[in-house]
């Protein structure tokens, strides 16, 4: 059977290795020139199984209300005409219900814990590098009030299989040297040590170079203009239009979707909604200059929701996240926040002054949880809507998709879509 994938992100380019594997001829499909072009391009560099809560979660609104007109709130809602946010939005909040946050936190969990034997099993297969390290997450505290309440996450974690302990400020030192100059502002920390982290993009083309050694077509720089349905409402191919204007249809047998944040606009003419929306957020990549004086372990700061991971000889600080439609320009007051973080952190370590920011969309749903499975077109299938884990989550999503649509049930306590 011929798959074509649609998008070669992180979602993409795993899913064509797990269909290769299960035996299904693959082709793939991007608009760009390469593979991780757009949101795969430059994230947060965590494999961050500690992570599964949602941001729709019961404390979420009082948050965003909060920091309502603040230029530097690590949330933000920047609210537009567009009818597709509004109700994404609506569906965000009653998301946050206790009884709907506490579902998708245990489905994520348990397809995170899942996703990360499937990397691990895959890097030692393939041998891949990407400036991986397993040196675990260190989930940082400035808030008394946070930090009392890091001993109960650490138990409803265990409860998920996944291993945390809460450490003190010495603790989090020991682990983590290069924290010290920051030291006396931290109230403790929650460490994962069965977490990970490197660089996506560096994964995700590596990965799409084995895919191509397996005999796959990979279609660069062509643009998916629309999907052709047949006359009984199957899928049955693909327009395309490349760089110079031409345009060309592609068949299969079958057709996975994962073109982020874009997959809900080609799909509206066929009359599927998905509820799917892009969520901005920011990075910065910053050389170090003074190795010692660097982090190795991953951080994730709890109080103003920034990530961070050691890239080989640059560190890679991510954050915020804000639904403002698609625009991906770079506005200085965001990545402020995100700079300074990294400043008053590692003062010596990082040369500031080399740094490169970035934009991406995170394709998410209102409860983060993302769509595997069969569409309600025949032929049609999902991988995608992987918010902020798609990096964490990647390999099990598309392992999983490749196991049903070889008609057998992943072993993962997750919601796969099941229609049509
Ligand atoms: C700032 C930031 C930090 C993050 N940090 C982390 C992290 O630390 N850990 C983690 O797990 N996740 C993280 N994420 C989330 C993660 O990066 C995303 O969930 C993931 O990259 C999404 O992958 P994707 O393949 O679905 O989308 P993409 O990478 O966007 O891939 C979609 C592909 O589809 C292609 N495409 C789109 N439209 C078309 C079209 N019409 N025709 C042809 N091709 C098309 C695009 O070119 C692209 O290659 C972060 C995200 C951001 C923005």
């Amino acid at each position: 059977m011929h798959v074509l994938v649609l998008g070669a992100g992180l979602s993409g380019v795993t899913t064509a290795w797990y269909l290769s594997q299960a035996g299904f001829r693959v082709s793939l499909v991007d608009r760009q020139a390469e593979a991780a072009c757009e949101t795969s391009f430059a994230n947060g560099g965590q494999i961050s199984i500690s992570h599964p809560e949602p941001w729709a979660n019961p404390s979420a609104p009082g948050l965003i209300l909060r920091w309502l007109g603040r230029d530097e709130a690590p949330l933000k809602f920047r609210p537009s005409g567009d009818p597709a946010q509004w109700r994404w939005g609506a569906r965000f909040l009653f998301e946050c219900l206790p009884a709907r946050a506490r579902r998708n936190t245990a489905a994520i969990a348990a397809l995170a814990v899942w996703s990360g034997m499937q990397l691990r099993a895959l890097r030692t297969q393939l041998g891949l590098e990407y400036d991986q390290l397993e040196r675990g997450i260190l989930h940082l505290f400035h808030d008394r009030a946070e930090f009392a309440r890091a001993s109960a996450r650490a138990e409803a974690l265990r409860a998920f299989g996944i291993e945390a302990r809460p450490c003190s400020r010495d603790q989090c030192l020991a682990l983590e040297p290069a924290l010290s100059p920051h030291a006396h502002r931290l109230a403790g920390g929650l460490f994962a040590p069965g977490d990970e982290s490197g660089d996506a993009r560096r994964f995700t083309r590596a990965l799409a170079t084995e895919v191509s050694r397996t005999g796959a077509a990979l279609h660069w720089s062509k643009e998916v203009t629309a999907l052709h349905a047949n006359p009984d409402g199957s899928i049955g191919g693909v327009d395309v239009r490349d760089t110079a204007g031409r345009t060309a249809r592609l068949e299969a047998d079958a057709y996975v979707l994962c073109l982020g944040s874009y997959g809900p606009r080609l799909l509206a003419p066929l009359g599927l909604s998905l509820p799917i929306y892009p969520v901005k957020g920011y990075s910065v990549t910053i050389p170090i200059v003074k190795p010692e004086h660097a982090p190795k372990v991953s951080l994730t700061d709890e109080s103003r929701r920034i990530v961070c991971s050691r890239l080989g000889q640059h560190l890679r600080v991510a954050g915020t996240a804000e639904l403002n439609g698609f625009d991906t320009r770079i506005r200085p007051e965001r990545v402020a926040p995100i700079l300074a973080w990294a400043s008053t952190h590692f003062p010596e370590a990082l040369d500031l002054a080399g740094a490169e920011s970035w934009a991406g969309l995170r394709p998410a749903t209102p409860g983060n949880l993302p769509l595997i499975g069969r569409s309600a077109r025949q032929k049609l299938w999902l991988n995608t809507g992987h918010g902020t884990l798609g990096w964490t989550l990647a390999c099990g999503s598309a392992a999983a998709l490749a196991q049903l649509m070889q008609g057998r049930v992943p072993p993962v306590a997750f919601p796969f879509l099941r229609t049509g």
